[in-house]
């Protein structure tokens, strides 16, 4: 799972050079007209970054990340298998999921 600080690297605005110096050049390659469009670009990629889509990639996740469901409901993986927090009879771990923390980001 990509951190904030990584995903700002991946996305952090280039010097496009003199002749295009009234653009903004993203390090991703995507080039834009203002900075509100690539602040905007920013953080829709974080949330691509961030969403969970298919139940297979839950596994992935390291225990103790936090999860915003599908269905709205919040989420901490636990040790074993699929297993996560508040989990019950009917209520099911919708995706694609939102990934709020998880320990690669650091201290919470
Ligand atoms: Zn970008």
């Amino acid at each position: 799972m990509i951190t904030l600080e990584k995903h700002l690297a991946a996305h952090a605005s280039v010097n496009p050079g003199e002749e295009d110096a009234h653009l903004i050049l993203c390090h991703c390659g995507t080039w834009f007209d203002d900075e509100g469009d690539h602040r905007a670009h920013v953080a829709a990629t974080w949330r691509e970054a961030r969403t969970v889509r298919e139940v297979e990639d839950l596994d992935a996740l390291l225990v103790g990340t936090i999860l915003r469901c599908g269905y709205g409901r919040v989420w901490e993986k636990l040790p074993g298998h699929r297993r996560f927090s508040g989990m019950e009879v009917g209520k099911d771990l919708g995706v694609p999921a939102l990934v709020v923390w998880t320990p690669e980001d650091g201290a919470a």
